[in-house]
């Protein structure tokens, strides 16, 4: 008694529960106020009951029994004690024997209880906080490893395993110091990555990101951040991401914006490059250079006589046979089907027809050859010099074409130099343009629709409008013959607009008779560019009523390549529009990757020159898988064109391009051909009050 009067000021003061327990009976002979809150007992109902009635976890009762035997030691640790109400209460219990009996034998223990359930509610929040973050963790497609300041590895997600192939033992034993090792030893420069890993421990706030190449081939990416605690930065974040087919389709894309795709020459944007420091040379040190345009004559009889997979053999030969007649230090370039242009670095009138006489000596007296049919091919050269006829490629290529035309023109397989001024060639032209705007007065144009076919499901569900022109005298004029003239006298202006508003108004009645189909028209760079373009194309869809989704515009790569913001904009305010944008003749001209994924183009149009090729020619091969994986890696969906058999029509259904055209399902025709493609006019809903009710007119 006189012991537990000494303690009962220690035991009220105290500011959680606590007993004295008397250890004879293990009973509670005092309580303090604290206890009685705790345990929601009046301290009278709390004394003479056994301690385990409250403490009753295996190791209370495990304690009560040691110290029934004699064995008195203090306890500390967590527990749970029972609560009236029949629940239990988390808490920190701490037993301490309390000398008292002869020889200092303990004969009493003081107990406190510190109730630990706020504590439990954080530890649980804190809980799933963690498994909330690793969900997130997860969640991401990229690698994430967190370390300490030290390097040690504190959390990881499952990705980061698999960019990095790290064995499963080290991740589940969170080996840091494995984990590290496995990864150095995984990269190939091992000596600049532990470089730049030593270089980022000593900064714990630098962020960085590089690329990291693995032995295996792979590419992967990894960008770090400072992990922030309260007090500053704790550790890093980093994150991983596979880069390896981006890496090697931006590659591509680079070739393929300043390479000819089929000969691997370079095209006119690379050339352009080169002509314009060969300028550059000519201001600063005399240095004169020449441009060779070469044409090859007549060939499209080799075209039509062996086809297409032929011609290209023979355009690669062609531009090996020139390439070495030139020197090393010359540029040849593809600048278009069957035109090739070298650069002639430091050369003057003479030594420039020293080259072109190479040049047509292995070109026009050496046969070909087309499976095994031996054949013979001319071409003619036109000449332009800098200074004389020219600085810019513009100027020179168009001097040097001038030039080739009136070699032509003298019989073939010969060269002409530039003449300083434009000579026959500017009559027939202007000539040709006199004649377009009598024709289009006339009605002598008008659209062909070729049928373009979805894979899915074989329907017809677009068409592209194709231009003709039929002279009474002269006959069908191929597009090929008049749109250049068009473009460059700027006629094709008026012209486009007239197809534009053809085109329109015909993809109105189809949709009207409930034959909605996508009709896509060709828009030159010169319209394209015209201020007044967007606004065109709203008044004239305004003007039908076509829902702007079935009207699509074929753009060329060429509008990318100058003024690239402004034709941005351009494409937005016609992507607001609704209307549908193709970039033609993909792969054959200038396009990088860089601008592509920014423009809100929705198809890229296969090249047919590219499809001819399919599926026994491995560069077409190539090419074509090159460019599904582009359009795939952009966004965007594919169009062939110019199909002209069922091997080239699977290769690309399996490729997962979304349709194709070509002659295999049928050429352009006629409005009225073209519907009997056709399925039968699904019914429409009936028009709203004063809606037309339009026939279909041909
Ligand atoms: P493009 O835009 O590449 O048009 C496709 C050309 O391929 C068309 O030649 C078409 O008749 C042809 N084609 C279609 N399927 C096949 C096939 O299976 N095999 C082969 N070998 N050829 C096929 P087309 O009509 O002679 O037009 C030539 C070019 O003229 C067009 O090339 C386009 O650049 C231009 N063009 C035609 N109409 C217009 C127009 O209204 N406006 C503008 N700006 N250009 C036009
Ligand atoms: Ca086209
Ligand atoms: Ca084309």
């Amino acid at each position: 008694m006189n012991l537990i009067a000494a303690w009962a000021p220690l035991l009220d003061s105290l500011p959680m529960a606590g007993w004295i327990i008397e250890l004879a009976g293990q009973t509670v002979v005092a309580a303090n106020p604290e206890a009685t809150r705790l345990l929601e007992s009046p301290v009278a109902e709390l004394l003479g009951r056994r301690v385990t009635q409250w403490l009753a976890t295996p190791e209370d009762i495990a304690y009560w029994a040691d110290i029934a035997t004699g064995r008195y030691a203090p306890l500390r640790s967590d527990s749970l004690v029972c609560t009236p109400g029949g629940g239990t209460l988390p808490v920190e219990r701490h037993v301490q024997p309390l000398p008292g009996g002869a020889a200092g034998v303990p004969t009493h223990a003081l107990v406190t209880l510190r109730d630990r359930s706020g504590e439990q509610r954080a530890e649980d929040e804190r809980e799933a906080v963690v498994a909330e973050l690793q969900a997130t963790l997860e969640s991401t497609g990229d690698g994430i490893l967190v370390t300490d300041l030290e390097g040690r590895v504190r959390a990881f997600n499952r990705r980061f395993g698999q960019i990095w192939a790290v064995p499963e033992e080290l991740l589940e034993a969170r080996d840091s110091t494995g984990i590290h090792d496995w990864m150095r030893r995984r990269t190939l420069d091992a000596e600049g990555y532990d470089r730049r890993l030593a270089a980022l421990r000593a900064a714990p706030l630098l962020s960085s990101t590089e690329r990291l190449e693995l032995v295996e081939g792979q590419t992967v990416q990894r960008v770090t951040r400072p992990l922030w605690g309260r007090a500053g930065p704790q550790g890093r974040v980093y994150s991983f991401s596979d880069q390896t087919e981006l890496v090697k389709v931006r590659a591509l894309s680079e070739t393929l914006s300043s390479h000819d795709a089929l000969t691997r020459l370079p095209n006119r944007t690379l050339l352009a490059e080169k002509v314009a420091e060969a300028a550059l040379r000519w201001r600063r040190e005399q240095q004169p250079f020449a441009l060779l345009v070469v044409d090859l004559d007549h060939f499209r009889r080799v075209n039509d006589s062996f086809g297409q997979q032929v011609a290209n053999r023979v355009l690669c030969e062609v531009a090996e046979r020139i390439g070495a007649a030139l020197r090393s230090q010359d540029v040849l370039a593809r600048i278009g089907g069957d035109n090739f242009a070298a650069l002639l670095q430091d050369a003057d009138q003479a030594s420039a027809q020293k080259a072109v006489l190479r040049v047509l000596k292995v070109v026009n007296t050496q046969p070909f050859d087309a499976d095994g049919t031996p054949f013979s091919l001319t071409c003619s050269v036109g000449i332009a010099l800098c200074p004389q006829d020219g600085q810019a490629l513009d100027d020179l290529v168009r001097q040097a074409e001038a030039a080739v035309r009136r070699a032509k023109a003298a019989g073939r397989a010969g060269y002409r130099f530039a003449e300083p001024v434009p000579g026959g060639d500017a009559h027939s032209h202007v000539r040709m343009v006199h004649a377009m705007r009598e024709a289009l007065k006339a009605g002598h144009f008008r659209l062909h629709y070729q049928p373009q076919i979805r894979f899915r499901d074989g329907a017809v569900c677009g068409a592209e409008a194709l231009l003709r022109w039929r002279d009474p005298q002269l006959g069908e004029i191929a597009p090929a013959a008049f749109i250049p003239v068009a473009e460059d006298s700027g006629f094709i202006v008026t012209l486009g607009s007239w197809v534009l508003s053809q085109a329109v108004r015909q993809a109105a009645l189809w949709h009207e008779a409930g034959r909605s189909l996508t009709v896509a028209i060709n828009v030159s760079a010169l319209q394209f560019r015209q201020p007044d373009f967007v606004s065109q194309v709203a008044d004239v869809l305004a003007v039908s009523g076509l829902p702007a989704h079935l009207l699509e515009l074929e753009l060329t790569e060429s509008i990318l390549v100058e003024k690239a913001d402004e034709a941005l904009e351009r494409l937005q305010a016609l992507d607001r529009l609704g209307v549908q944008l193709a970039l033609d003749d993909f792969g054959t001209g200038y396009s990088c990757l860089g601008a592509l994924k920014r423009m809100p183009i929705g198809r890229l149009k296969i090249d047919r020159s590219f499809v001819a090729g399919l599926p026994d020619d491995d560069t077409d091969v190539g090419l074509v898988r090159a460019i599904s994986q582009l359009a795939q890696a952009l966004g965007k969906r594919v169009v062939a064109e110019g199909v002209e058999n069922e091997a080239q029509r699977r290769f690309l259904a399996e490729l997962g391009c979304e349709s194709f055209q070509g002659f295999l399902y049928a050429p352009a025709m006629d409005p009225a051909s073209f519907e009997r493609h056709l399925p039968p006019p699904r019914p429409r809903p009936m028009p709203t009050a004063g809606g037309r009710h339009i026939r279909l007119v041909r």
